[in-house]
């Protein structure tokens, strides 16, 4: 069924990247915004507006009825949930579809089995895809914990089964602390995700962080769009991303592509999807798979010229994918550093008002942003406040255009990531690739110690 009258059920870039895929299709767009995002550029562009609730999100992007209400009385045919917020909530994705609506997204039981790690890890063994060691279940008796990381082998991660934005892990180095790590690790999972259920995983010491795009009709078909290197991240939150990733063979990416890919026919997926894999000493071990669009996707969509959006929206339309795996050629390069309203050295929020807004531009440069000069960043959400993407036909030539980029951007009126982008693109190692997930934190800790320059 066509869709006419898309709801986006999110804020900020992302909510502005719907709109204009919908608006490119001719689909028109309703935009539901709290109190605190009236003048939020999605707001100012989409076709019509519903106040959902004040701004904390549990009573506004969080809040069903008021969501569902929403898209009632204006009409809408198809809910679109964006990343974050209800997203991944399974049971929003059935009542959208039991309203009679287009869930713009994967199958309501997809999202379950696979917003549960333990269950995600379970159904990706079966579908033959190599996992990290670890239990194949819950962690419940801490002598049953104690021989397992006794086979495992020390260091071990203990983690939330219901875990999220990298939070609610432990690293035990020594047997001694295996216990009360387990014990904190559950408390914390119980007060973030209301859920204590914790397992375990060899903690891998030095790997990077790569995933695979993949896609699927949910009738049987399925195609990968190569991997993200993701490994640049602070305190588990990714902060640049690139496509491809600078370690991996056109033979790896074929080879890896393929079983994703055919993981998701196997299981009939629809829609948009992540694999995530830990990568270290050359072997690919799965560690989840997120059920949405993921923050990071233009990188995905300048070195493939697929609009993933778009691809969602013809999924949940019944229309079938635009592009078969054959078909598809990944070329070039692409960088996307994510830029948020913070203090670049201490990395406390810095909400404010916009005094002067410059983005960057030329041959390649994307900027997904929902800025614009006077508008207020609100201190309620999330401070990412801009993405740059940036490609080149080599890495050196992304980088190269990347710096330029990154000289040109201006954002007055609050701190900003910005300055830290703009050193970190410029360090030599960094430019050569050979970073895995440790690097960041390390690098950070040396530009603290060394101090700003005299
Ligand atoms: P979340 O859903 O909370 O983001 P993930 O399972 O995706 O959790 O892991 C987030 C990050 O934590 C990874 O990108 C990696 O940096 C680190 N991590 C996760 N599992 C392991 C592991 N077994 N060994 C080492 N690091 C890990």
């Amino acid at each position: 069924m066509p869709i006419k009258k898309l709801l986006i059920a999110n804020r900020g870039e992302v909510a502005l990247r719907i709109h204009r895929a919908c608006h490119e299709m001719g689909i028109k767009t309703v935009a539901v915004h709290s109190t605190a995002d009236t003048e939020a550029m999605h707001v100012r562009l989409a076709d019509e507006t519903v106040c959902i609730g004040p701004p904390p999100a549990r009573d506004s992007y969080l809040n069903i009825p008021n969501i569902i209400s929403a898209a009632e009385v204006v009409h809408a045919d198809a809910i679109h949930p964006g990343y974050g917020f209800l997203s991944e909530n399974a049971q929003f994705a059935e009542i959208v579809e039991s309203h009679g609506l287009i869930w713009v997204g994967p199958k309501p039981e997809h999202i379950r089995t696979m917003g549960d790690k333990i269950e995600a890890k379970r159904t990706a063994a079966k579908l033959g895809l190599p996992l990290v060691p670890g239990s194949d279940g819950p962690l419940t008796d801490p002598a049953q914990a104690r021989q397992l990381a006794a086979e495992i082998g020390y260091p071990v991660l203990i983690k939330a089964a219901s875990g999220g934005g990298g939070r609610g892990m432990k690293v035990v180095e020594r047997e001694e602390d295996l216990e009360s790590l387990m014990g904190q690790a559950a408390s914390e999972a119980n007060a973030a995700f209301g859920d204590p259920t914790v397992y375990m995983e060899k903690y891998l010491v030095d790997p990077r962080h790569i995933e695979f795009q993949v896609f699927g009709d949910g009738a049987g078909n399925a195609i990968h769009l190569g991997e993200r290197d993701c490994s640049l991240q602070r305190r588990h939150q990714k902060v640049l991303e690139e496509a491809p990733s600078p370690v991996i063979s056109a033979e790896q990416r074929a080879r890896m592509g393929g079983i994703v890919a055919k993981a998701m026919a196997d299981m009939a997926y629809r829609g948009a999807g992540t694999i995530e894999f830990l990568y270290e000493d050359g072997e690919f071990y799965f560690i989840e798979m997120n059920t949405r669009l993921q923050v990071e996707h233009p990188v995905t969509e300048m070195i493939s010229g697929v609009d993933l959006v778009r691809e969602q929206i013809r999924v949940a339309s019944g229309l079938g994918l635009s592009v078969k795996q054959d078909d598809l050629v990944l070329h070039g390069h692409a960088i996307e550093c994510r830029i948020n309203a913070e203090d670049p050295e201490t990395f406390a929020p810095s909400p404010g008002t916009v005094k002067a807004y410059v983005a960057p531009g030329g041959m390649h440069v994307r900027v997904d942003s929902g800025l614009y000069t006077g508008y207020t960043v609100p201190p309620y959400y999330d401070s990412m406040i801009a993405k740059l993407i940036v490609y080149g036909r080599t890495r050196e030539g992304c980088i190269l255009r990347l710096k330029r980029a990154l000289e040109e951007f201006v954002v007055e009126g609050m701190k900003t990531t910005i300055p830290l982008h703009q050193k970190l693109v410029r360090d030599p190692e960094f430019q050569s690739g050979d970073y895995t997930i440790k690097w960041l934190e390390q690098w950070l800790a040396r530009q603290q110690s060394e101090g700003p320059p005299a």
